[in-house]
């Protein structure tokens, strides 16, 4: 199976942004035995680098060169600071590198994540692409800013990078969780102003047409490891986990392992839809994390006796390695 598997190296972050998923206090850290053992028991076909700021793992620059030894495409996500603190002939060697945004100006975007941290972006943006590199925002869906994420596609678009969204997700806490209607409102304006390059948002998928799906891709075709050493179907799976050592000893018969099946199991609440085939219930995290893990995704409009309808511009044929891992959705505005 050739497999997304996504590696926090760290937890460690110079930032602390409100909306963050990673575990907080302690600082954990993914070692190269670690890394070696992980690409020694899975069909490994890409890595995404991601959770906390990756460059503050102490042995950050081996790993990323045991990577490039074994030829393993690898995506860093960044909130500018590793990019920052990676030499030139090491940064080219990353497939893409995705930038953490969440507003389309400066003030905003500083005074949610911190100050300097557009610039500090900006500057990435600009280094990474001087190097030839494919660039992505990434950004995070939440209540405060469904209605700008169209804006927030143009303006990174005009400097030559994709926009890749994920939902906010409540593993804190459910401050910034969108609303229904701001879920699908967002989306509304989103294709409105940005062509769709892939689209692993089940119920978007499903309510846009695209049906390209078998369910979320989270739990068979993605895995995360986080740096606690934990293997998680999804990077928000608050269920029970599986460890490290489990992994090394079962490689990939972990996908059958109870936690696993769960991330995979069509919800009682989903009945007979007739969209099944293509959504299975949606978000399995989602449902976990608002306590109603037999229900339909808490964003399903048939489940509230409504229905939604998106409409978008494909792209055209655009192969980015984050289009298979977690429910996400990548346009070009
Ligand atoms: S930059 Fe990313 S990892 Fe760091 S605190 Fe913000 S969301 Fe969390
Ligand atoms: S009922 Fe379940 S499978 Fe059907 S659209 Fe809603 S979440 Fe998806």
């Amino acid at each position: 199976m050739n497999l997304s598997v996504g590696l926090g190296l760290t937890n460690d972050c110079d930032l602390k942004c409100a909306h963050c998923y990673r575990p907080r206090g302690k600082i954990y850290n993914l070692t190269l035995r670690d890394v070696k053992r992980i690409c020694e028991s899975l069909e490994v076909g890409s890595v995404g680098l991601g959770t906390g700021e990756n460059g503050l793992n102490p042995e950050y620059f081996s790993i990323i060169d045991y990577l490039r030894e074994r030829r393993i495409p690898v995506t860093l996500a960044s909130n500018g600071l590793t990019v920052q603190t990676t030499p030139d002939q090491i940064l080219k060697t990353f497939r893409e590198v995705e930038f953490s945004v969440d507003f389309p100006t400066e003030n905003e975007q500083d005074a949610f994540r911190g100050e300097g941290n557009w610039r500090r972006i900006l500057s990435g943006i600009q280094r990474c692409r001087k190097l030839g590199m494919e660039v992505s925002v990434l950004a995070v869906l939440m209540n405060l800013n469904y209605d700008k994420l169209g804006e927030l596609a143009k303006f990174v678009g005009a400097l030559g990078c994709n926009l890749r969204v994920n939902v906010f997700q409540p593993a804190h806490s459910r401050a910034y969780m969108p609303s229904y209607d701001q879920y699908w409102e967002a989306f509304r304006i989103l294709f409105d102003r940005s062509a769709l390059i892939s689209c692993t948002e089940p119920l978007v998928n499903t309510f846009s047409g695209l049906n390209t799906l078998h369910g979320s891709p989270c739990g068979c075709k993605s895995i995360r490891i986080t740096p606690l050493k934990e293997v998680l179907p999804c990077v928000y799976w608050p269920g029970e986990k599986v460890s490290l050592s489990e992994l090394i000893v079962l490689k990939e018969a972990i996908f059958d392992l109870p936690q696993f099946r769960e991330s995979r199991r069509t919800p009682k609440g989903c009945g007979t839809c007739g969209y099944v085939a293509n959504c299975r219930g949606g978000c399995r995290s989602r449902a976990f994390l608002v306590g109603d893990p037999d229900g339909a995704d808490t964003f399903c409009p048939l489940t509230r006796g409504r229905m939604e309808r998106l409409s978008f511009t494909p792209a055209g044929e655009k192969e980015l390695l984050r289009s298979q891992s977690i429910c996400t959705t990548i346009v070009r505005g």
